[in-house]
Formats: structure tokens, C-alpha cells, sequence
């Protein structure tokens, strides 16, 4: 039982643990937690020209929430908008002070502020009546608008430095080649102060750039004389709150309406302007100037004296340039001074369709790289397919001699025969010279007959020569019928030897034209009659014979070379074409190999079939070129 208190008692501490814990995390997350039952502050906020008025506006905003993130009391705002500064010939602040003085009296505001330098003046002139102990923050008011003699001990001044020259050497420095810059200022009391400001602070430029007014031309003319500025002009924008014309201009529909006529770029330091239609440059940072502002409140309101706290003039912030705006005007991002942001750069085509792009790359890049493969094999096969015809060569020479190493006999009778015949014509002149009166007319029969002769045997050199020639593989239009025709010449006599038949037919007129190597060629064709020779046996009684046919089927020359022999053994017609298949006992097997790598070679086919009344058949078919 006691054990059991116990635990009761341990589980209580630790929820109690708990619950602190979680209070004191709460505390830490959120500094700015409001003091339970604090009562609330009363702020007061005097705006210039209006709650909408750029730029001010936009300051106030981020001022009023800077404070009522930060404040750690409840808050009351109360705001206030000083009209009289819109008007070019101000009335009477009387009424509006009465106002104020009835609304607060007897409650005053826990802090005044002021926003923007007509509410500070205003402010200043008034406070004894108004405001006499309430302390009072003047913000966003330039330091030449402060009427220093005036401050009280309950007053603070978070003061900007509108520095013009810095402002306008940058529009300088990004466009160098700038000769003028027109200043779009208006006409109420404040601008007219500030156009006089600036005419003084520009005077160190003078020479290096001149300058144009507008602060007494009515918006809509300025409008006008904007859209045909001369070149190497820029539009500075310094305010239009209220111009020559008396016509007040309090968002950025002015600013909207100069950008879309100006034929220049437009400059301004106000960043309230910034985003849409100014080039940008060294501007006054708008979160800057609230949290210095809200510091000094937030001090103030926690019990500091006011004089105690002291505010350094706000200068601008880091330059900030609109990409847009740049590429508009084409300045070069090397000209904007170092440390510079670029804002609202669009994304290139890379950023916005970076997947797609990046699958395309990779397509291309597999696509690049398959056809560099392929190239790469194909020329490898190209490479390949010169190496196998070289071979080819070299094994078709090798093949020749072997071939004419068989017609030896008949060659050397071919040459024997035209010799012979020269030798005894030779000596027969020879006998009739000595002769007392020789027949001229049959010496010259003699001489005839021995030219004729010498002939005869040189052509059967000049063919066996040609047939031996080792020559790269050349291709060339060539006549087939001719080249039939040379071969038979060649094996006419071995043919006449074995007591074979040796017939060439060719349709007559009928070229047969192919792209090819004459000497192959030849080699197949020689290869396929000593075959055909080897086929009929000596023993052989019948028909004897060997004939070759060309022919032309369609856009193919066909040579068909058939015998009389023992024909094919039908198991050995799918392999005679095989390397090293031979059914002689001395064969070597290679010549129907090198016969059909030639012929293919050549584009054509090969084939061997029996013929039905004995013998073999064989038919090459070659492209025909016209
Ligand atoms: P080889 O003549 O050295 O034997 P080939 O490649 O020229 O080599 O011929 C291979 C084989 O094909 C021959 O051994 C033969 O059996 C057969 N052959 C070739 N031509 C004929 C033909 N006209 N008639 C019958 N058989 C043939």
C-alpha cells in the first residue's frame, strides 16, 4: 500500500516536471509572448500623406509589424493621417490639432510616432499643445527635415540620409555612358524642398552630366516628354505625391504609367518602388528602418529615456538591381558594384525545364554515343572486309598458279607451236637469200607469216602474264563476254588435250556489262572449266563436252558453265564450296572457296546442281550495271 502512495506520488512530480518543462519551452520559442494582464500600450501612428502613400506607407506597414511581433505587451494602435501635407498651399493645421487633443486627452498615448518627415514637423510644432509628456519617436524622416533645436528630452529620431550623389554616380557607374538624368519630382511643399536639395547636392556632377528638371510640369506632360528622351538619358525617380497640377499620385499607378511610356530606364533609392518598374541601385532597406525604429519603440515603451536612445541616420542598403529591368536595358552585370543582388532573375530554359531538359541531354548523349559505336563497328567492319579481300587476293594468286601450273604443258605447246613455226619460216628465207634471184613477193609472205606468229606467241605471254599478275583487288566496268573469251583462249588447247568440247556461247550483241575485277573474274571462270574438265574422266566414252553460255536474266549477267562429267554426289552438294573439300586425291579443296568469295565479292551468288542427263551445272549470277 505504501509502495503505491509512492508511485502516486513520483507519477504527480513528474507531470509537474513535465508541464514546467513545456512552459519553459514555450517561453523560449515565443520571446515575444504577450505579459499576462500587462496593460495595453497605446501607440499612436501619425502617417504623412496617407496610409497609402508610397513610400511611406510601406514603411509604416513593416513598422506596425515589426512592433506588434516584437512587443511584449498588448498593443493599441491608433493611426493618423496628416492630409494637409497633399495640399500645395497647406491650410490650417488648427482643426486636426483639436481633433487629436480631444481624442487623447485626459489619455494620452503611450508613444507617438511619426512616420515620414511632414508628420515629424508637424509633430514638433505641436507636441507642447498635444502630447507634453507623451514620449515620441520621429522615424523615417530625412536628417535635413529634423528641427534639431525643437527635440525635447522625450523625443527620439530614427533619421535617414537621402544621399543623392551617391545614388545618381551609381546610375553612373551602370551606365556609363549616361548624359543626362531627368528627375520626376512633384510640387507639394515637401518635393519643391527636396527638388531644391537635390539641385545643390548634384553640382560635384556637373560637366559629367547634365540634368532635367520636371518639378513644375504637371504629371500627364511629363508623361509625354518621357516616351522621346534623348539617347543616353535615364529617368530618376524622385517623388510624385502631388504635382504641378495639383493632382495627387499616392500608389505606384504613376510609376506604372511612366515605365510603360518611358523610353529610358527609371532609377529611384525608395525599395518601396522596387519589384515592377525601377532598375534599383543603392536603396533605403525598408525591414532595416522598421527594426531600428521598433527597437528605439520597444526601449522607450520598456522605460528608457528617450534621449538615451540614439539612432544613427539610416544610409541605403546594399545595392539590389531587377534582373528584368537590366536585360531591358541591356547593362552588363559586370558594371553593377561588387556585392550586388540581382533580384527576380527568370529562370533560363535549363531552371525551368531542368528534368526534361536533362532526359533529352541523356537521350542525345545515349543517341551520340550508340552511333559513335556503331560508326566505330562499321568501320571496323570496313576495315575488316579490305583485310578479308586482301587475303582474298593473295589466296586467289596462290590459287592461280596452282591453276596455271596445270595448263604448264599446254602453254609451253601453245608456245612451241608459233616458235616452230617462226624457226622453219626464218630458215626458209634464209635459203632463198642465197639464192641468185630470191622471190620478194614470198619472202614478204614469209616475213608476214613470221610477224603473225611472234604475235601469236607474245599474246599467250602477254595472257599468262596477265593471269599470274598480282594485283590489288580494283573494280572496274567490265565486258563479261570478253572476259569469258580470254579464258577460253587460255584453256581452248588443254581442253583439245583431253579430247573435251570446249563451246562459249554468248547471245550475239548482247553486252553484258558488270562492275568487277577482270583477273577474278577470269580466275572463276578458269577454276570452273578445269573442274569441269577434271569431271570427265578419261575414261569417259560418251559425250565429252564442256560449255559455257552467258545470258542476261533481268538486271543480272548469269554464265553458266556446264559438263558431261560424273556430276556432284548429292550429300556433297551442300559442301563442295566449303574450304579444303575435295574428292581428288591430289585436291586441295580451295578452289570453289575462293571462286565464291570472289563472286560474292563482286555482289553475285554461286550455285551447283546436277543436270538430268548427267554432269554438273554451274551458274553465277552478277549484278549488271547499264
Ligand atoms: P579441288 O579441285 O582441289 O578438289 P575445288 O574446291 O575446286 O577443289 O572442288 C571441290 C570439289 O568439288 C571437287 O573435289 C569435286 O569433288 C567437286 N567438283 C567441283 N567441280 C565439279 C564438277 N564440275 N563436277 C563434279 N564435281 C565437281
Amino acid at each position: 500500500m505504501i509502495g503505491h502512495v509512492v508511485m502516486i506520488a513520483r507519477g504527480w512530480r513528474s507531470w509537474g516536471l513535465c508541464l514546467a518543462f513545456c512552459c519553459l519551452l514555450s517561453v523560449a520559442t515565443f520571446p515575444a509572448t504577450l505579459a499576462i494582464g500587462a496593460e495595453p500600450k497605446r501607440v499612436l501612428l501619425l502617417h504623412s500623406f496617407g496610409r497609402d502613400f508610397l513610400p511611406w506607407s510601406e514603411y509604416a506597414r513593416s513598422i506596425k509589424a515589426n512592433l506588434e511581433q516584437r512587443s511584449p505587451w498588448p498593443l493599441d494602435i491608433h493611426e493618423h493621417t496628416l492630409l494637409t501635407a497633399r495640399f500645395t498651399a497647406p491650410g490650417p493645421e488648427g482643426p486636426f490639432v483639436e481633433y487629436l487633443r480631444s481624442l487623447y486627452q485626459g489619455r494620452p498615448p503611450d508613444i507617438v510616432m511619426s512616420v515620414g518627415g511632414p508628420a515629424a514637423g508637424f509633430i514638433q510644432r505641436h507636441r507642447r499643445e498635444l502630447f507634453p509628456k507623451a514620449p515620441m519617436v520621429l522615424t523615417t524622416v530625412e536628417e535635413r527635415l529634423i528641427d534639431r533645436a525643437g527635440l525635447t528630452d522625450n523625443d527620439t529620431v530614427v533619421p535617414v540620409r537621402n544621399d543623392f550623389i551617391v545614388a545618381f554616380r551609381n546610375v553612373l557607374q551602370v551606365l556609363p555612358d549616361t548624359r543626362a538624368i531627368a528627375l520626376v519630382i512633384g510640387a507639394s511643399a515637401l518635393e519643391k524642398f527636396w527638388l531644391e536639395e537635390v539641385k545643390k547636392d548634384a553640382r560635384p556632377l556637373e560637366g559629367r552630366v547634365s540634368f532635367i528638371w520636371y518639378g513644375d510640369l504637371p504629371f500627364e506632360d511629363i508623361l509625354k516628354q518621357v516616351s522621346r528622351l534623348p539617347e543616353h538619358t535615364v529617368l530618376f525617380w524622385g517623388l510624385m505625391s502631388v504635382d504641378a497640377a495639383g493632382v495627387v499620385h499616392d500608389g505606384n499607378v504613376a510609376l506604372h504609367r511612366l515605365h510603360a511610356v518611358a523610353n529610358a530606364p527609371i532609377f529611384c533609392f525608395e525599395e518601396a518602388f522596387f519589384g515592377r518598374d525601377i532598375v534599383g541601385g543603392p536603396m533605403h532597406s525598408i525591414p532595416e528602418l522598421a527594426q531600428k525604429t521598433v527597437d528605439a519603440a520597444l526601449r522607450i515603451l520598456g522605460g528608457e529615456k528617450p534621449a538615451n536612445v540614439k539612432v544613427e541616420p539610416i544610409e541605403y542598403a546594399t545595392p539590389k538591381y531587377d534582373w528584368r529591368e537590366l536585360q531591358r536595358w541591356g547593362i552588363e552585370e559586370s558594371n553593377l558594384p561588387q556585392g550586388s543582388e540581382i533580384l527576380f532573375r527568370e529562370p533560363g530554359i535549363w531552371e525551368r525545364y531542368r528534368w526534361q531538359m536533362a532526359s533529352i541531354a541523356a537521350v542525345i548523349l545515349i543517341q551520340a554515343s550508340l552511333i559513335s559505336g556503331l560508326l566505330h563497328e562499321r568501320r571496323r567492319r570496313r576495315m575488316a572486309e579490305v583485310e578479308s579481300r586482301q587475303r582474298l587476293s593473295e589466296l586467289a594468286h596462290v590459287n592461280r598458279y596452282a591453276a596455271v601450273g596445270e595448263l604448264t604443258t599446254s602453254i609451253a605447246h601453245e608456245l612451241n607451236q608459233p616458235l616452230g613455226a617462226i624457226l622453219t619460216n626464218a630458215e626458209t628465207a634464209e635459203l632463198m637469200l642465197k639464192g641468185t634471184s630470191p622471190d620478194l613477193q614470198e619472202l614478204r609472205e614469209i616475213l608476214a607469216d613470221i610477224r603473225r606468229d611472234d604475235q601469236r606467241a607474245s599474246e599467250v605471254i602477254r595472257r599468262l602474264r596477265s593471269v599470274l599478275k598480282r594485283t590489288p583487288f580494283e573494280v572496274r566496268s567490265i565486258d563479261l563476254n570478253e572476259t569469258v573469251s580470254e579464258v577460253m583462249g587460255f584453256v581452248a588447247d588443254v581442253a583439245a588435250g583431253r579430247d573435251v568440247a570446249l563451246s562459249f556461247y554468248a547471245p550475239p550483241a548482247n553486252v553484258l556489262c558488270v562492275k568487277g575485277d577482270p583477273i577474278q573474274l577470269q580466275q572463276v571462270i578458269l577454276n570452273l572449266i578445269l573442274n569441269a574438265l577434271d569431271a570427265i574422266s578419261e575414261a569417259e566414252s560418251g559425250k565429252r563436252e564442256v560449255s559455257v553460255m552467258t545470258s542476261r536474266a533481268g538486271h543480272l549477267a548469269e554464265i553458266r558453265i556446264s559438263d558431261t562429267g560424273v556430276g556432284i554426289a548429292v550429300d556433297d552438294l551442300k559442301s563442295i564450296f566449303e574450304p579444303f573439300f575435295t574428292t581428288k586425291p591430289l585436291g586441295m579443296g580451295m578452289g570453289l572457296t575462293i571462286v565464291r568469295s570472289i563472286v560474292e565479292a563482286h555482289g553475285g551468288t554461286i550455285s551447283a546442281e546436277n543436270q538430268p542427263f548427267g554432269g554438273a551445272l554451274f551458274t553465277i549470277r552478277l549484278p549488271i550495271v547499264h
